[in-house]
């Protein structure tokens, strides 16, 4: 008689966060060895969803991630996770789950904010809470993999938009940059982690790029989940580099929380700020700052409707930009943003940034 095992391990789901879910996905099925329930990419379903029960004056991110995690529980998940976070994503998760038990969702939440006091045994009671029998050992092995997997994740993302631009043959860097997504999404111990990275560096190292003499070179600053994002900042990258644009952003996980501390940032920073001014706003700065010594055409700050931090960064970024010469577009984002509008803005800046350009050389 055939034997059927059943499957008793919970699903647990994660907001959507541009492609760290990979490597979440990774530490849940490795490390914790529970089922992660993986989201397709959003939709503007998923924003609607997430706009139409939250508070009207909540910051764009909190209604992009309750759109992921209504869609998550209606996909069956068992345990959804909130963030916790830098900011106002930390009182996130108590509100959120008031809204989904008001919207009648009975799933276990729990509300990661209440774990990260940075203690170890706050995250070994996490750990022991979505799965009793967990081994430790095994958890934190699977735990330095899926940072590794964050780091090489924002690696390649940075070639991709850095060259892409400039391909030869239309569409070989999209091909290569999706495949290394894939086996990400598959991988299943370390090794395969870091085969799929090199051979994704090695293939688009090699890839014939026909770069112009002097690109155009743009630098993304700005509020740390809009900025990543690519579906809350509506593809903003993609849009730069298809102009023709070589692109490069700062803030992303590894640069803001494994190799950069704040502390570090700010004495470069000093003859603009004197203190931390909010969550990654030294990093927006920073990152600005650097543009504009290294040379680069022009800057997007972007930011969520409403964001106080990165609304003071503002004032900061006029200065930079006036000491430097370097144009700054600034990009405030809801979930009620046209495509069309983006487009032309983008085209207006970039034509304007590339005439520049011609004119000084
Ligand atoms: S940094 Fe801005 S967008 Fe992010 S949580 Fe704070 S106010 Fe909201």
């Amino acid at each position: 008689m055939e034997i059927i095992k059943i499957d008793d391990r919970k699903k647990l789901a994660f907001p959507r966060f541009h492609h760290y879910n990979l490597a979440i996905r990774y530490i849940v099925e490795q490390g914790l060895e529970q089922n992660y329930l993986l989201l397709p990419e959003a939709t503007k379903e998923t924003t609607e969803l997430g706009s139409k029960y939250s508070p009207d004056y909540a910051c764009a991110p909190f209604k992009h991630t309750l759109g992921s995690l209504i869609e998550a529980v209606n996909a069956g998940a068992d345990i959804v996770i909130e963030t916790g976070g830098l900011c106002r994503l930390d009182y996130y998760g108590a509100l959120q789950r008031e809204i989904l038990r008001e919207l009648g969702y009975r799933c276990e939440f729990v509300n990661l904010a209440e774990y990260m006091g940075g203690k170890k045994k706050e995250m070994i009671w996490l750990a022991k809470r979505l799965n009793p029998k967990v081994n430790i050992p095994k958890l934190l092995a699977a735990v330095y993999d899926g940072v590794k997997m964050a780091e090489y994740l924002d690696d390649i993302e940075a070639l991709y938009y850095r060259n892409a631009g400039f391909e030869a043959q239309e569409g070989s860097y999209r091909k290569a940059y999706r495949q290394f997504l894939l086996e990400m999404q598959v991988a299943e111990n370390h090794g395969e982690i870091r085969d799929g990275y090199q051979k994704a560096k090695q293939i688009m190292e090699n890839l014939e790029l026909r770069r112009s003499q002097y690109p155009v070179r743009i630098g993304v600053v700005g509020e740390y989940f809009t900025a990543m994002d690519a579906h809350s900042n509506q593809y903003l990258q993609e849009k730069l580099i298809r102009l023709g644009a070589s692109v490069e952003r700062y803030l992303n996980v590894t640069n803001c929380h494994f190799r950069a501390k704040e502390s570090a940032l700010r004495p470069r920073i000093r003859d603009y700020v004197q203190f931390n001014m909010g969550p990654t706003t030294t990093w927006t700065i920073h990152a600005a700052l650097d543009y504009a010594k290294r040379g680069f055409d022009g800057i997007v700050h972007v930011k969520s409707f409403g964001c106080t931090p990165e609304l003071d960064a503002v004032p900061v970024l006029q200065n930079i930009s006036r000491d430097y010469h370097i144009p700054v577009l600034y990009l405030s984002y809801d979930t009620q943003n046209s495509d069309t509008g983006l487009d032309t803005r983008l085209e207006a800046f970039y034509d304007m940034l590339e005439r520049k350009k011609k004119v000084l050389r």
